[in-house]
């Protein structure tokens, strides 16, 4: 009988499988930046775009959130970190740090409420992109926190912006 050996990996003897390569998904911005801060030794790397989210208690809050992950899953974490925004309301040294350092700034917000870019402006920073979900990209406010829907949508919108960003 003609058999067929396999492994764990899921690959299969005398079988070409295409091989997809992911880009990996360590958000690694902010522990770089604690290690440069306190003398650790790194391997240098170019300092990426960071977005801010506001993650607020609504649909399109949420939406800020769950578009930003993919639009970095999608751009990779090399080109972007994220970072959080309750962390700067707070006066965190290592976030402040963080966004001092980076290419740039992308804030995200849910509504023209706008409370992550009048958070980051507060803290001193003057963002080079923001995005509000429900003004810019016509998506009506609710309170449903389970909604996701034009989540593809927002994150190529998030990822415009970060490319933006980026090639400056
Ligand atoms: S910008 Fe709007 S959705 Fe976001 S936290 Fe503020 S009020 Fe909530």
């Amino acid at each position: 009988m003609d058999k067929k050996f396999g492994c764990a990996c899921g690959s299969v003897e005398g079988e070409t499988k295409k091989v997809e390569i992911q880009k990996p998904k360590d958000n690694w911005y902010l522990p770089y930046m604690d290690k440069k801060k306190k003398g650790i030794e790194v391997e240098e790397k170019k300092s990426p775009v960071v977005v801010f989210y506001c993650a607020g208690a609504s649909n399109v809050g949420q939406s800020t959130m769950l578009s930003s992950v993919k639009a970095a899953n999608e751009v990779g974490y090399d080109k972007t970190a994220l970072l959080c925004l309750a962390s700067i309301s707070a006066g965190l040294a290592n976030i402040t740090n963080g966004a001092k350092n980076a290419k740039g700034i992308v804030a995200v917000d849910g509504c023209p409420m706008s409370c992550s870019m009048k958070t980051l402006e507060k803290a001193g920073f003057n963002p080079e992109e923001h995005i509000i979900i429900s003004k810019d990209l016509n998506v009506p406010k609710n309170f449903d926190l389970n909604s996701s829907t034009d989540l593809e949508m927002i994150k190529d919108a998030v990822v415009e912006k970060i490319n933006k960003v980026y090639d400056k």
